[in-house]
């Protein structure tokens, strides 16, 4: 195997089997076996029709082992072994039936990428940027191709469920997994995600969308209990699922630690019976959180379809427990077969069946960290570009390089969606929680030194004075820094230790200084007019330090935006203070966490509505070439409202405009904030080309959720509807009068 090429291992070790009085495993079969005819095999029904005739096929213990997923690698503090047949290292498996031909699940992490369980160097994959550097592209054309990328990787590892597709709001930018996720407004982050699930499915897999839902902090992830009232989650962090599951037909939902509302997620009957399964008319399956189940009756019957990876749980709920339920009555024989016929639904309706995952595909880490590449460049978002410090002139003859590695690679995000990349990492900082700090080899000083003519010396910054005195000695400084943010702990939105005194310092002895921040999210910056650039890198991934030269040095042009607020303080936030936090090892007492003080005002609604002045609003971002937009015009229809306008590249450099569409409803319809994202679209355009660019706003975006049965309502009324740089900066706005109506729920239709 070479550095870039990877052929996977067919076949997988055997290790020893388990009983705890779970639904007795199938005996293995290999994925090759061939697959008897059966009514269900036949490719011309609908998903629908086969998953009723294999139901009928199948006694009470073939639905019961559907319904239960084992965690696929040792767990020795458990005292749990592997089951024979899964594939080693990986997040879940439920064996298959080889006497009705159902295939195993295959389950892995995540939505970077294929990950690898803690201490695993076990399947190399090629690591996407963080979900917030796809999300900042605007571009769900990236975000498929990235997405079907990552799932052709699970799919040549023998995966065929991805647990992607990270979409829950980001209400506090100090949130642990903001990395992963995708922003704070329900049509970016439902559009994005589902580009990227679309893009997974795409290859005969299954992805999720998690974490069902408000799992918006990891402090006390376990234990808090999200105070939500319904109306404001079904037009905020609820908003963004729908969007995503009618958009891409996830497989599968997973369901999240936390509470909403006093109840467990996982057997929360209001979030996944009446909403997520009545409501939308969902008909995949929704699947536990590893160790969210809490149950066997009240989760089955809430809306639990399987428990996963066991033994994460305290108890194997759905195992004999739920054998027991269903033979008393407590569960109904019914909602059994609902519970496996949607597992079944969704392997027919995403091609398990008929397309098996066969492990032992060819990676070409070339191709793929191409892609991985591209959606970083896209991703990256240059905030501050004073006198044209940025791209790093041709003809600079030194340049100064300090901090974060730079010489090493990139940093990436921790937790369950690392992945190992095929040049491994480089691990610092190993005493840190939840650490170490693994860094991507993918150096931006080698790829910048492969780019210019200048002198390029590196500093560690450890050394202030040292790190200063370098500065003082090149023509432009570039300081790289970060903020370590990880699943299971939450951040402080300051860069780690001593960075931002390490900037002030560079910045006071060479007024060049250009900044790469390397962060999961937003981070105060006091050192900014000091500096003349600063490029948001988020976590770049495995092909980052090329992506950083690149645009560093013009080789392609800065066009992400923020997909979320970056706050002038804490004192900005709705909870200056992140509930529980500080306060470790309270996971017994449920901690409450009080979402009604924003409520679907969510990131920079919640702005709009306190009057604050962010640092730099959502959906800022600046290019290296200069767009004009005119012509704006919109008019009612039948799907909400049609917006068109005209945009052309007035600089000289080819770029890509990000248009976006804001819309303001009356002062009747009560909305939570005066504004909303109603569209946006990315237009590439090279210097002096115009094009017409043509929009629908969808009518839940001009709508209000009204009380429970009532669905969306759109109050009569003048409507603004404005195109923005970003949401703070409008360009143009015309009027549009709606009349009064009612929405009706909309369940997706495959
Ligand atoms: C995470 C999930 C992940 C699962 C399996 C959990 O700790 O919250 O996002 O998919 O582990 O690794």
């Amino acid at each position: 195997m070479t550095h870039r090429t990877l052929r996977v291992a067919a076949g997988v070790m055997m290790i020893a089997t388990l009983a705890y009085g779970l639904p007795s495993p199938a005996p293995a079969r290999t994925q090759t076996a061939a697959i008897p005819a059966h009514p269900w095999m036949d490719e011309r029904a609908s998903a629908e029709v086969r998953t009723q005739r294999l139901l009928s096929a199948m006694t009470l213990d073939d639905e019961l082992r559907l319904v239960f997923s084992y965690f696929s690698e040792d767990a020795p503090w458990k005292h749990y072994h592997r089951l024979v047949g899964g594939i080693p290292h990986s997040a879940g498996y439920v064996p298959g039936n080889p006497r009705l031909g159902i295939p195993a699940l295959t389950e892995m992490d995540a939505g970077l990428g294929v990950a690898g369980q803690p201490g695993s160097h076990a399947h190399l994959a090629t690591a996407l940027p963080s979900g917030i550097a796809t999300a900042a592209t605007w571009d769900p054309k990236l975000a498929f191709a990235a997405g079907r990328m990552i799932g052709s990787e699970a799919r040549d590892y023998g995966f065929n469920v991805m647990l992607a597709g990270g979409l829950d709001l980001v209400r506090d930018p100090r949130g642990g997994r903001t990395f992963e996720y995708a922003g704070e407004d329900p049509w970016l982050s439902g559009t994005m995600v589902a580009a990227q699930v679309r893009g997974i499915q795409s290859n005969h897999i299954i992805s999720t969308v998690k974490h069902f839902a408000f799992n918006d902090q990891e402090t006390d992830r376990t234990s808090l209990d999200a105070e939500i009232d319904p109306l404001a989650g079904r037009m905020s962090d609820l908003l963004g699922f729908e969007f995503a599951i009618e958009k891409a037909h996830p497989g599968a939902v997973m369901c999240s630690y936390n509470h909403v509302n006093g109840k467990h997620s996982c057997e929360n009957s209001w979030l996944l019976d009446t909403v997520l399964k009545g409501s939308w008319g969902y008909r995949g399956f929704v699947m536990s959180d590893w160790g969210a189940t809490h149950s066997t009756v009240e989760a089955a019957n809430a809306g639990l379809d399987q428990e996963s990876g066991w033994p994460f749980d305290d108890q194997p709920y759905f195992g004999a427990a739920l054998e027991k339920a269903v033979i008393d009555g407590a569960v109904t024989r019914s909602r059994l077969n609902d519970m496996a016929g949607r597992v079944l639904y969704s392997m027919f309706a995403n091609g398990l069946f008929d397309y098996p995952v066969r492990p032992g595909g060819h990676i070409d880490f070339v191709a793929d960290g191409a892609v991985s590449r591209a959606d970083a460049e896209a991703g990256m978002v240059l905030l501050k570009n004073a006198e044209g410090a940025l791209p790093l002139a041709p003809s600079l003859r030194s340049i100064g390089v300090i901090g974060s590695h730079a010489d090493a690679g990139v940093l990436a995000g921790g937790g369950s969606s690392r992945v190992h990349p095929p040049e491994g990492f480089t691990a610092y900082d190993k005493s840190v929680p939840s650490g170490p700090l693994a860094y991507m080899r993918s150096s931006p000083l080698e790829a910048l030194s492969a780019r210019t003519r200048a002198h390029l010396s590196y500093d560690d910054g450890t050394d202030i004075k040292r790190a200063a005195h370098l500065a003082a000695h090149s023509e432009v400084a570039i300081v790289f820094a970060h903020e370590w943010s990880a699943e299971g702990m939450d951040d402080t939105m300051r860069l780690d230790g001593d960075q931002d005194a390490l900037i002030a310092a560079v910045a006071k002895a060479n007024p060049h200084t250009v900044v790469v921040l390397e962060t999961g999210g937003p981070v105060s910056m006091p050192w900014l007019p000091a500096v003349q650039a600063v490029l948001e890198a988020w976590y770049p991934g495995s092909d980052g330090g090329e992506a950083i030269a690149r645009v560093l040095t013009g080789e392609v042009d800065p066009s992400g935006h923020l997909p979320l607020t970056f706050p002038r303080s804490l004192q900005q936030l709705p909870r200056a203070v992140l509930d529980g936090y500080g306060k470790p090892g309270r996971e017994a007492a449920a901690v409450e966490v009080n979402y009604n003080i924003e409520g679907a005002a969510v990131g920079y609604k919640w702005f709009d509505r306190r009057h604050f002045t962010p640092l730099f609003p959502f959906g800022y971002g600046l290019s290296y070439t200069r767009f004009a937009s005119s012509d704006l015009s919109a008019h009612a229809d039948a799907r909400g409202i049609a917006v068109h306008f005209q945009v052309r590249n007035v600089g000289a450099r080819a770029g890509a405009y990000v248009a976006q569409i804001y819309v303001g409803g009356p002062t009747s319809a009560q909305w939570p904030a005066p504004r909303r994202l109603g569209a946006f679209e990315k237009v590439d355009l090279r210097p002096g080309e115009a094009r017409q660019v043509s929009l629908q706003v969808d009518p839940r975006l001009l709508a209000v959720h009204a009380k429970r049965g009532d669905g969306w309502k759109i109050s009569a009324g003048e409507y603004r509807v404005i195109l923005a740089r970003d949401e703070a900066t409008p360009i143009a706005a015309v009027s549009v009068q709606l009349q009064a109506q009612r929405l009706p729920e909309m369940p997706p239709v495959r």
